[in-house]
């Protein structure tokens, strides 16, 4: 049995997986979401696979899928090699000494550890990480950067095929007057209808943000997320206490010592947290468990994962009592091609835990092969 366990080969493949339409971010646009998936596999035949994955490139945090394709196969590779795929904590404590920051990286290794892992044993990887405190979880539909006509188009056409309750929308590619104003007019129409939420991915600094965010909150605007740079701590506090609705953290929250600070200064009342941001399951459990100790709920974000991240982060959500504030696990929706055997299941406005031993899914190998970056 021990030696099944032993690691005995790491592959990664990156792809370009094509999207339904271009997802636009204040600065970046995409067309085809570029993803890295891991494999590690087990001298027993076992096969865990995790995803590498940022949204459309390095703007957010610095990586790539092709940074962390470097430092997977050159430097986190030969310290897996020999070791048990449930030698968790040590490996990560061992990768952490030889590299450093990375975090997106380190996520899609430590995601394929948990798959083999749970494959091993026969159950889903929730199973590892304490079991469930819930099946499905709310899912956010993002709108992009587009004029506030197309956008409610995109909401109402969403909202009347039942598939989402509430909205993200892109700030911070226009002038922050008429960016507010595009916002408005949507938060109006869909007053009543559905959740409206922003998102300003650290674009603004503090005086733009107190100057106009209580325009967006009178017009319903249900949270606001990540206003300033992730490093103003004390603006973010400042402005959190400003406003009458939820400000919540992510570009300033991606390990549990800055889910500490932020609770300390009240610096958000949500906390944004994603497997791959926060570096895998393990971390992302800590600081949703920081933010309930603190009384500050979570929400399942997203890097725009393809069903790979995206089921990591189900199974993570599922199993973390502190995620009462909804998902935007939207990723695979936008994409235009379903990489699994099996798909995802979206209903009801909500994403639905599968069946199954590790992170519960099968990549379909035809996909695989197809959109495979040569
Ligand atoms: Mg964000």
């Amino acid at each position: 049995m021990s030696d099944d366990l032993r690691i005995d080969r790491v592959e990664t493949v990156l792809l370009d997986i094509p999207l339904r339409r271009p997802h636009r971010f204040a600065r970046a646009s995409m067309d085809a979401q570029p993803v890295l998936y891991v494999f590690v596999r087990t001298a027993g035949g076992l096969t865990g696979v995790g995803e590498g994955v940022v949204p459309g490139g390095p703007w957010w945090g610095g990586e790539s899928v092709e940074t962390m394709q470097l430092v997977v196969e050159r430097f986190i590779a030969p310290i897996l090699l020999g070791r048990r795929v449930d030698d968790i904590h040590a490996i990560v404590r061992d990768v952490t000494d030889v590299v450093a920051a990375n975090l997106y990286a380190k996520a899609a290794v430590e995601v394929a550890l948990h798959d083999a892992w749970a494959r091993g044993l026969g159950v889903p990887v929730h199973t590892l990480l304490g079991g469930l405190a819930r099946t499905s979880i709310p899912v956010t539909w993002a709108l992009g950067t587009e004029p506030a006509p197309v956008v409610i188009e995109e909401a109402l056409g969403k909202l009347d095929a039942g598939l989402h309750r509430s909205f993200k929308l892109k700030m911070g590619a226009q002038e922050p007057a008429d960016d507010v104003a595009r916002i408005c007019a949507v938060a109006e129409k869909l007053a009543g209808v559905a959740g409206v939420r922003v998102d300003i991915n650290a674009r603004w600094d503090r005086l733009t943000a107190l100057t106009h965010l209580p325009k967006l909150a009178q017009a319903g605007v249900e949270m606001i997320e990540q206003p300033v740079h992730g490093s103003e701590i004390d603006a973010l506090a400042e402005i959190n206490a400003a406003l009458p609705v939820p400000v919540m953290a992510d570009e300033a929250l991606r390990t549990p010592s800055d889910a500490i600070r932020i609770a300390d200064r009240r610096a958000a009342d949500i906390f944004a947290v994603k497997t791959t941001k926060c570096g895998g399951l393990r971390a992302s459990m800590e600081i949703a468990a920081i933010g309930a100790a603190a009384g500050i709920p979570s929400h399942g974000a997203t890097s725009i994962e393809s069903p790979v991240g995206t089921a990591a982060s189900l199974q993570f959500a599922c199993a973390a009592p502190g995620v009462t504030w909804g998902s935007e696990l939207f990723g695979p929706l936008l994409m235009a091609e379903e990489m699994l055997v099996e798909p995802l299941r979206y209903a009801d406005g909500e994403l639905h835990l599968p069946d199954g031993p590790g992170l519960g899914i099968e990549l379909d190998p035809d996909k695989l092969r197809a959109f495979r970056r040569d």
